[in-house]
Formats: C-alpha cells, structure tokens, sequence
C-alpha cells in the first residue's frame, strides 16, 4: 500500500493569484531568475521553448517573489511558463505531500493534532474526488492554469512544505478517506467555523450531486460538556468573533449585484430566519452567491459566510437611493462539512480524529483509499 500511495501525485496550481512577473528559484543547484515576457519564460536572461520543470530534491523548491513576506519552499516538481506577461505555476507533488501542506496552511504551526488529523482526511478526499473528476471530466475552468486544484481557499489553503505537525497528521492518516455509501471518494468539505450548526450542501448550491449532499448533511455543533450550550466553534481568546456585522449602502449592493439602484429586495427567510435567497429585480440568488459577488466587490474579509440576514438599517434617512442596510451574519466560510474551529475545541475535550469525522460527516464512513485512482 505505501508504494501505491508513493505513486498518487497531485497538481496545484500555485501563486495564481499573485500572478508574479518574476521570481527567484532556488533549488540544489545556484538560483535562477525567472521572468515572464508575453508568451516566452526567460530563464537567467535566455528564452526557453516549453515548460521548465524544476525539482529542489529531498529539501524542497525554494522560490522568492516579489509581494510575498519569505521564500515559499515547494515540494515535488514545479513546472513553469509565461502567459500574457505572467509566470504560470503549477506544483506536481505526492499527495500526502499536498495533505500535509493544507493541514500547516489552514490550521497554523500547532494545531490540536485530532483536529490536524480529522483535516487532513476531509482534505485528502477533497483533492483525491476533485483530480478524479478533472480527470473524467477535463479540469476547472476556475483556474488559470489546467491544474484541478489551486492554493486559495477557492479549493484548500496551500503555502508548499508543511511543518512537522502537519506531516505527523498526514502520516498518521496517510491513505484514509471519508467514502459515500456507494464506495466513492468523498467530496468532503471544510470551513473555518460554521456558528453553531452547519450547512447543507444542498441549499448553499442547488445543483449539488447526491454525492455533494451525502457528504453536506448538516449538523449541529455543540460544544460537549455541562454548562450553557455553545457553539464549538464559539470564539476563544484570541479568536475572530463568530458574529459579523456589515453596513452596506445601496449603491455598494447594487454594484455587487450588476443592478442600478434603487433596489427592490425580496428576500426569502429559512426557518431559522436565515437568507435563503434574494431578487434585486435580476434573477434570484442564492446565499452562497450573494455571498461570493459580496466577496469580490467589497473584499472576502467583510461579509464571511453565507449565514446572514439582510434588513433595512432602522433610523437611517432614506436618500434618493434608498436606506442603507445591514448584514449580520455569523460564521466564517461557507459553513459546509468540517467546521475547523469546532474541530479544534472537540480535539482539546479529547474528541479522536475518527469521532470529529463522525459528527460533521454522519453519513460518511473512513476507509482506504479505493485502488485504482492512481492517475498516472
Ligand atoms: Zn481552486
Ligand atoms: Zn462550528
């Protein structure tokens, strides 16, 4: 089993985001500057024809670029070339070494190791289904690149070589999965604190498969133990608030929906008095997709989830364009599958790996990786 697992490789796509002109590589040999030219990658000064790979050896790719705090180290071989004036970069690595990367860049140097083993299953199976369905189905057109994974939380958090913490979760885990009931791989989620309870795949996107809900059943998350019952996910010191509020003036929703105020809302409640969806006069959206539009208009840090209300802002004078509103929500992330601050607080009650897994996937089983998915 450990030589089949030795052949999964992964592709992530990394710096996307970035998309850097330049950089600095540094492996076994002396650096290289990198520089994106149109079309054409010069290396130390020359153009190349087709992709570099370069491979750091045992101690990893180091790569300095510019807008980043340090060198990032990269595992595995990292294959570069330029497109429109951009470095492209995508990072071909094992898996468990991509596991250990997203449970260091999601859960921070010291995680509570249950909680840093329950994450790197969830992620496991995660980039396992996601590279299984590139494969059948050819790869995101999310990415700029070809590769069915990038390193923003778009898919999971990756910032290259993981800390000992992370790697010892990984190990600890290596091969295990989360499986539907059918025998597939999982498409298993997480988030960084759900607020209580978390969301069903099914109502944050319509279109989910029966995979997709299987693995989004929502469930509570209660802090276990006596006293007054608490989210898990509720904060500790030193945390982000669970609970977010945010004034928005209608021209900022107005811009984020593509409308022109003044705006009519009708906005449909869940039972728990939630947005479900909303009409501005365009189609209806989602929570999920008034959330995303939100995100790129006004940045990803303000509104946080897709749990939240949205009223008119009492007192406000109402102008030309309308009164102001506010959302309040709670949460962080999208609020599907493991909830990682929960995780973190069942992990310090003595909760395994195995039992976080259990509550937020109640419909999930652990088993091997099935054989058969190498993708090479
Ligand atoms: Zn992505
Ligand atoms: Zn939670």
């Amino acid at each position: 089993m450990g030589l089949l697992l030795l052949a999964l490789l992964v592709q992530v796509e990394v710096l996307g985001l970035l998309q850097p002109r330049a950089a600095v590589a540094t492996g076994a040999g002396r650096p290289l500057q990198l520089r994106a030219e149109g079309e054409r990658l010069l290396v130390d000064g020359t153009a190349r024809a087709g992709p570099l790979r370069l491979d750091g050896g045992a101690r990893g790719l180091r790569l300095s670029v510019p807008g980043l705090a340090g060198p990032r180290t990269f595992p595995g071989t990292l294959l570069i070339w330029a497109r429109r004036g951009r470095l492209q970069l995508v990072d071909e690595l094992e898996l468990e070494e991509y596991v250990a990367g997203v449970v260091a860049a999601e859960l921070g140097p010291r995680p509570e190791p249950a909680a840093a083993e329950a994450l790197a299953v969830v992620a496991r199976s995660f980039a396992v289904r996601r590279a299984a369905e590139a494969a059948a189905r050819g790869p995101a057109q999310a990415h700029a690149t070809s590769s069915p994974l990038c390193d923003q939380t778009h898919c999971q958090l990756f910032q290259g070589r993981a800390a000992a913490a992370a790697r010892a979760a990984a190990r600890a885990t290596a091969g295990r999965v989360l499986l539907v009931a059918a025998g597939r791989v999982a498409p298993a989620l997480h988030h960084a604190a759900c607020g209580g309870r978390t969301s069903a795949a099914a109502a944050l996107w319509p279109g989910a498969s029966a995979d997709e809900q299987e693995a989004g059943t929502p469930v509570d998350d209660p802090l276990p133990g006596g006293g007054p019952p608490r989210p898990a996910c509720a904060e500790g010191p030193g945390e982000a608030p669970l609970r977010y509020a945010v004034r928005l003036e209608p021209a900022q929703l107005a811009a984020a929906l593509g409308l022109v105020p003044p705006l009519h809302l009708a906005i449909d409640r869940d039972p728990e008095g939630w947005l479900r969806r909303v009409e501005a006069g365009g189609p209806p959206l989602t929570a999920e997709e008034l959330h995303l539009r939100l995100g790129r208009a006004l940045g990803w840090d303000r509104v946080r989830s897709a749990r939240f209300t949205l009223e008119e802002s009492a007192g406000d004078p109402v102008g030309s364009a309308g009164p102001s509103l506010l959302l309040r929500g709670v949460g962080h992330g999208h609020g599907v599958g493991l909830c990682q601050r929960g995780a973190a607080a069942l992990a310090k009650a003595g909760y395994t790996a195995a039992r976080i897994l259990a509550r937020y996937f109640p419909r999930l089983r652990v088993g091997a990786l099935p054989k058969g998915l190498d993708p090479r």
